[in-house]
């Protein structure tokens, strides 16, 4: 169905596959082999529509969700689209880069060439990636080969150009992936570089979970007629991820709520996003210690180190990946249980994708969010985007004080957990509703666990008088029998103060006594 601003609308996203099989597309048998191998039969909706569009040569802007199987959508037709000029020729000449794609991120650039390799693999045609953080010395020997399909991010493109390592005068086709994570990225003046060193006859390729007006701007400045391809709403979110908030009495308690939800709900996996680098280390320390296997991927890891973090997670040697937006935009790991948002995004348009690493290619999902104090006008911004109200519910099993355990996924269920539905919000520690009969029970439970460790606390203080007043020199006094004595109320000086020794008795030193 197209409507009359060139705007196909598609099946929703959760349609994961349509009744077409990719054979109905006119790709060429080596494709279809490759499309064979990795199990699919049938084009997701995007695919479905995207690829016929991209393959008569048209401009095509697509606004598909992340796990909407995008990256084939766009991958297959330049395949198909550069199938002719594939060779087997060692001349660098005679494979110039004809297709180029740009990310964001070094991940999703990592990604797609990952994809691009297993689809093209009975074909001649050569791909290769460019990203900053690793050796450039090794990316320059891949292009003087000569590459056909070029991935890459922004930045280091823009040193091999500079570097005169690559040549992009021949390139038929541009696709900018993750467009709007572009631009929140700040790469537009990087991307309109680029975009000047191409031929002006070619076809332009966009695709992007969110679209706002930016985007539509940006379109405007270098495609020609776009038809925009539709799967799911603008900025929604897929139905098939259930989404719930946590709220948390203090900021400091969704450290320990993180191990809770992975206990409580049994969590195979998941990915938890932070705001900050500094939580996302912070948490993987709190997590670590409550023997939860944890790694962290955000800007100040090389990428070396997010490349093996990734790695442990997609092998399922690591149980949590903790990461910010910019690290984790567009990672695809099959089957994601869950997601975690640790903070809620600043951005709203940040939580869609989030959320969208979970409940892909028709898979279920879950999303959690933990609200502290503070939170709220970030949730209502969210909420305002994906125009829906997002259900709050206590975490029913979980103390911040009594957290601390060891991570033992519980076999049997000795409490049953509730979700409970929009409107019957609540938290243990302010509570908005009345309180089941079997809520009140756990929390009478926890409030004498509470106070009982509350004494317990209290009686191991040790109550030492050195500790009960500011240090000054004066204060401390040696004496023959106990090596020194506490002289706080003294204002003047007695006899037997040693100032030059009264420092190294607190620093735990005995002084010597003639
Ligand atoms: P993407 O949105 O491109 O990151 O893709 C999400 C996931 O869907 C990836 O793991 C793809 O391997 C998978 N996928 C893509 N196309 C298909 C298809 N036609 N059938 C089944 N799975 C697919």
């Amino acid at each position: 169905m197209t409507n009359s601003d060139n705007t196909i609308l598609g099946a929703a996203a959760t349609d994961s596959v349509s009744q077409v099989l990719f054979e109905d597309l006119g790709l060429h048998a080596d494709i279809l082999r490759a499309l064979s191998e990795e199990g699919y039969s049938n084009p997701t909706p995007i695919q479905a529509q995207a690829i016929p569009i991209a393959l008569s040569g048209q401009d095509l802007m697509g606004a598909a969700q992340t796990g909407t199987g995008k990256t084939a959508g766009f991958c297959l037709p330049i395949l198909q689209n550069l199938l002719p000029h594939s060779n087997y020729s060692a001349s660098p000449a005679r494979h110039p880069v004809r297709a180029l794609v740009l990310t964001p991120t070094r991940e999703l650039a990592d990604q797609i060439f990952d994809n691009v390799r297993r689809y093209a693999k009975y074909t001649a045609l050569r791909s290769t990636v460019v990203f900053g953080g690793v050796d450039i010395v090794q990316q320059h020997q891949q292009l003087r080969q000569g590459v056909e399909i070029l991935i890459a991010t922004p930045g280091r493109l823009l040193d091999h150009v500079q570097q005169k390592s690559v040549n992009l005068s021949q390139v038929q086709i541009l696709v900018l992936d993750e467009a709007d994570r572009m631009l929140d990225m700040g790469f537009l003046p990087d991307l309109q570089r680029i975009i000047n060193l191409l031929p002006q006859q070619r076809q332009n390729l966009m695709f992007s979970a969110t679209f706002s007006n930016e985007i539509n701007k940006l379109a405007r400045s270098f495609m020609r007629s776009p038809v925009t391809v539709e799967v799911a709403r603008r900025n929604a979110t897929s139905e098939n991820i259930q989404q719930v908030v946590f709220p948390v009495e203090f900021v400091d308690y969704k450290l320990s709520a993180v191990s809770h939800l992975l206990r409580h709900y049994q969590l195979k996996q998941a990915i938890v996003f932070t705001n900050t680098k500094l939580a996302a280390g912070r948490l993987v320390r709190q997590l670590l210690a409550d023997q939860i296997s944890a790694c962290a991927i955000h800007g100040d890891k090389t990428q070396s180190d997010r490349m093996k973090a990734l790695d442990a997670f997609k092998s399922g040697e690591v149980t949590v990946l903790v990461a910010t937006d910019v690290a984790a935009r567009g990672i695809d790991i099959a089957d994601l249980p869950c997601v975690i948002n640790f903070d809620l995004p600043h951005s709203p348009e940040d939580y869609v994708h989030r959320i969208g690493r979970t409940g892909r290619a028709g898979a279920q999902g879950v999303a959690y969010s933990l609200l502290a104090p503070g939170d709220e006008r970030h949730l209502v911004e969210i909420e305002k985007l994906i125009k829906k109200s997002l259900t709050q519910t206590a975490l029913i099993d979980f103390n911040p004080v009594l957290q601390r355990g060891r991570f033992t996924p519980r076999s049997s269920q000795q409490t049953t957990t509730r979700l409970v539905p929009p409107g019957d919000v609540t938290s243990r520690l302010g509570s908005r509703r009345r309180l089941s009969k079997d809520e009140k029970t756990t929390e009478l439970r926890f409030d004498e666990e509470f106070e009982r460790l509350r004494r317990r606390l209290q009686q191991s203080v040790v109550h030492d008088d050195l500790f009960r007043f500011p240090y000054t020199e004066k204060l401390v006094a040696v004496t023959p029998s106990s090596g020194f004595e506490f002289v706080a109320a003294k204002r003047s000086r007695p006899k037997s103060v040693q100032s030059h020794s009264s420092l190294a008795v607190l620093l735990g030193g005995v002084p010597k006594h003639k």
